[in-house]
């Protein structure tokens, strides 16, 4: 199947007539072909989206807040098509498409859809000198999105949807890696009444299509997620052209398990946090901490149960842990199994790459579990970004706590403790974006979300993305 780019509310090739392969991870096959967009295509997107921007930025809250709504509501009325979409073409389990990514997409939408009906401004009364000052909050005109293919849907939407609800219009790439439901969704877009021109989406690849949009001098503000060196990358490009940026990149997080927890929840939970999507999360807690007088239980409950991951087809309803989302990254995942064992790291299980009867060219790897004796090991200090994590013993607070902080990342980190003192002296000290105690992956959309160190700068979610897609101007009028 060929996808198109989506520009100024139609369907439409690549203006060279260029095009990349797309493949389908459970098989390893060619299934589609996706434009492979220049500086060209991104100037056509440009024009549409400067031109919708005068009349979109005008309409009211009102008009916003429904089309938004028409669109969160279409994505759920296609769920199956976009979960089956998003399935094959990364690689995840279609429940997982159907239970997490497409629902969130529509939340996105309706979530922002609302946070805009309660945006508010600052005003500062000047006491004494008779004077009042308002910030009026301004959409930026023409910003870019560019996203990544583990959560493909769930991320570009996280990003489009306060972007346009804050009345800007939108040149996105998703990643080349994952485009199918990004295609999908300007059908949605055109059939929930988004105006022309306010959304345009272009297909290709990143040191093309996505280096147009970054060097446009004309695109104000970037929301990128993705890798740390490529945030970097963008970064030295945008500067010199003072760009507004929010880059959410890598993590490394940690995950810390005190012995006085709930032991089965946090067991249930670090299965998951570990594995779930191929452990292709930003959020995955990879490097696992243990207290040292649970460390022999938690290991072998550990190890038995992630033996017990169905590895499968992604189509499989039982199907636990799917394919990687490519055969470089399974190369490079698997790659991290040898350094691991030149590293003296001893693997309790998996560590191989999957031949599965039918689907013998997919790229299906075990879960891999890997106990460290130092956590400066390569294992665990690199994002791995798939389905191996470390494990280690820690005897201290304060070990663990040196050893969560020593890495370059800083994007998550979970706790397991029953000990509310603990939690706050921890809580507070962790170098991370988010900490959750307790649970994992719980998202409430109205919080901050972002990451410090090389896991990012700025923050999305809630008011926060509002304020990145809006451009504050101080009023200040004298009576
Ligand atoms: P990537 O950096 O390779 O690509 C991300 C996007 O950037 C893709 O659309 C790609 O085409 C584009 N891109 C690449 N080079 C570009 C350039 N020169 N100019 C403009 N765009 C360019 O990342 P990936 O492999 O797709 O995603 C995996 C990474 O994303 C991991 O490091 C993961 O931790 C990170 N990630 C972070 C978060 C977060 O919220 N912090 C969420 C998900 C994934």
């Amino acid at each position: 199947m060929n996808i198109q780019n989506y520009i100024n509310g139609q369907y439409v090739d690549p203006v060279n007539n260029k095009w990349l392969d797309n493949y389908c991870p459970a098989n390893g096959e060619i299934y589609g072909q996706i434009p492979d967009s220049t500086k060209e295509d991104v100037e056509v997107a440009y024009i549409a989206a400067r031109t919708a921007f005068s009349e979109w930025s005008n309409t009211t809250l009102d008009e916003r807040n429904r089309v938004l709504l028409r669109i969160s509501e279409d994505i759920e009325k296609n769920l199956d098509r976009l979960a089956e979409a998003e399935s094959k073409d990364n690689g995840k389990p279609i429940w997982l498409a159907k239970a997490v990514d497409i629902p969130r997409a529509a939340s996105n939408f309706r979530f922002f859809a609302n946070a805009i009906t309660q945006f508010a401004s600052e005003s500062h009364e000047s006491v004494g000198q008779n004077a009042i000052n308002y910030t009026l909050r301004q959409p930026i005109g023409v910003v870019g999105c560019i996203s990544p293919w583990n959560l493909p849907l769930y991320l570009f939407t996280w990003k489009i949807a306060p972007a346009i609800a804050a009345g800007n219009c939108v040149v996105a790439k998703p990643s080349e890696i994952t485009p199918m439901t990004a295609y999908l969704l300007g059908e949605i877009c055109t059939n929930a009444g988004l105006p022309k021109g306010v959304l345009n989406i272009i297909h290709g690849l990143g040191n093309t299509a996505g280096q147009a949009i970054i060097e446009h001098p004309d695109i104000k503000a970037i929301s990128f997620t993705g890798g740390t060196a490529t945030g970097a990358h963008i970064a030295r490009v945008a500067a010199p052209l003072f760009k507004k940026l929010s880059l959410e990149l890598g993590g490394k997080n940690p995950n810390i398990i005190f012995a006085d927890c709930d032991y089965e929840d946090m067991l249930d939970t670090t299965v998951r946090s570990s594995f779930a999507n191929q452990g292709q999360i930003c959020l995955c807690g990879s490097r696992i901490f243990i207290e040292e007088p649970i460390y022999e239980k938690f290991r072998a409950d550990f190890v038995k149960r992630v033996k017990e991951l169905k590895i499968g087809h992604p189509s499989d309803p039982g199907t636990k842990v799917g394919a990687l989302v490519s055969k470089p990254h399974l190369e490079k995942v698997l790659s991290y199994v040898d350094i691991a064992k030149e590293e003296k790291g001893k693997i309790l299980c998996g560590g191989k790459a999957v031949s599965l009867p039918d689907y013998e060219n997919g790229y299906y790897m075990e879960p891999t579990i890997i106990e460290v004796k130092t956590d400066e090991c390569r294992v665990n200090q690199e994002e791995i970004f798939g389905p191996i994590v470390t494990i280690m013993p820690f005897k201290t607070e304060q070990e663990v706590l040196e050893m969560a902080n020593k890495v370059k990342y800083g994007l998550s980190s979970t706790v397991w403790t029953n000990d509310l003192k603990r939690t706050m002296r921890l809580t507070k000290e962790l170098q991370a974006g988010i900490v959750w105690v307790n649970t994992w992956m719980l998202r409430d959309l109205r919080t901050p979300f972002g990451g410090v160190k090389d896991s990012g700068v700025g923050r999305e979610g809630g008011f926060e993305a509002l304020r990145f897609f809006t451009e504050p101007k101080n009023i200040c009028i004298k009576y």
